[in-house]
């Protein structure tokens, strides 16, 4: 029978369960979360549970990668949902540590990964993804994980843990998982409980307005025209602020002018006080590629 999951609320605790694994030649796999744990979370542990033998999630709400103290303060917590919602899908153990078990002391130590940052969410949240870098590197230190399992719902995200692995020399490997989203199309995000009646049924306007570039870009249409019509879609919205809406390389996120290959359509946008993010693919069919998100 498989052990009871395990909570560790401490660096030490964790490192020995691991190595305990390891000891019996079992491989590491790691999904990082901040909690408040839905059915994105769950379709990441899900993959980490088929893709390795001892599974760690870890539930930690870094405050090095928020540009807002109010979105720090009001960031959903519910350890005992969160573990119910991991035993049932099987992890093995739970890594909560507290800000002090984190940061016992000011953290002079920095990951920046460069020009990857510079746009999108980058360009609006300064300093976020140097928090999550730092804490990623911080958690696959303590952890070792031979796999770590990153959502697509994040892109820029991704690719930052990647280039920062593969820049490092860190040894795992990145595993992406598509985004889970509602049937009408809004991204799975611990942020949408925050959204009124009214924002929750304007919410899908900003998945539906990235398949409209998609459909451009797909259709042979230049980025310009694609971003253009993309913009419209949410203005056709009056309670959505656009932040930003993009499309980028995947390998660098950096803004196109032509398409040449797969592209990432991001954007960004507020409802209230509520920030939503989404991304999809497009890849220009006349080219001979496919479609998939
Ligand atoms: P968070 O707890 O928001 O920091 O997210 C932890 C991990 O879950 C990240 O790798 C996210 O990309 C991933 N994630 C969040 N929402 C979704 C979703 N709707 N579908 C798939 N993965 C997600």
């Amino acid at each position: 029978m498989k052990p009871a999951m395990r909570i560790a609320r401490h660096i030490d605790e964790i490192r020995r369960l691991v190595r305990g694994a390891r000891a019996d030649g079992k491989s590491i796999g790691f999904v990082p979360t901040m909690g408040a744990l839905h059915a994105g979370h769950a379709s990441l542990i899900d993959c980490g549970r088929a893709g390795s033998d001892f599974l760690v999630v870890s539930i930690f709400v870094n405050p090095l990668q928020f540009d807002r103290e109010d979105d720090y303060q009001r960031y959903a917590k519910n350890l005992p949902a969160d573990a119910a919602l991991c035993e049932s899908h099987g992890v093995d153990a739970i890594f909560a540590p507290d800000v002090n078990e984190m940061y016992p002391r000011t953290q002079r130590t920095h990951v920046e990964v460069e020009a990857l940052t510079d746009h999108l969410c980058g360009q609006f949240r300064p300093g976020h993804f140097r928090g999550v870098a730092t804490v990623v590197t911080k958690l696959f230190n303590i952890v070792q994980p031979d796999r770590a399992y990153f959502g697509q719902k994040d892109a820029q995200q991704l690719a930052v843990i990647r280039r920062m692995a593969a820049d490092l020399n860190i040894a795992v490997e990145v595993v992406p998982v598509p985004t889970v989203r509602e049937a009408d199309g809004l991204a799975l995000s611990s942020r949408n409980a925050r959204l009124n009646s009214d924002e929750r049924r304007a919410a899908p306007v900003l998945y539906r307005a990235l398949r409209t570039a998609a459909g451009t870009i797909e259709a042979g249409g230049d980025p310009g025209r694609a971003r253009a019509e993309a913009l419209a879609v949410l203005a056709t919205e009056p309670l959505i602020k656009t932040e930003y809406l993009e499309i980028v390389d995947f390998e660098d996120m950096q803004p196109v002018a032509s398409i040449r290959g797969p592209v990432l359509v991001a954007g960004a946008a507020w409802l209230g006080s509520t920030r939503l993010i989404d991304n999809i693919r497009a890849e220009p069919i006349l080219q001979g590629y496919s479609t998939s998100e």
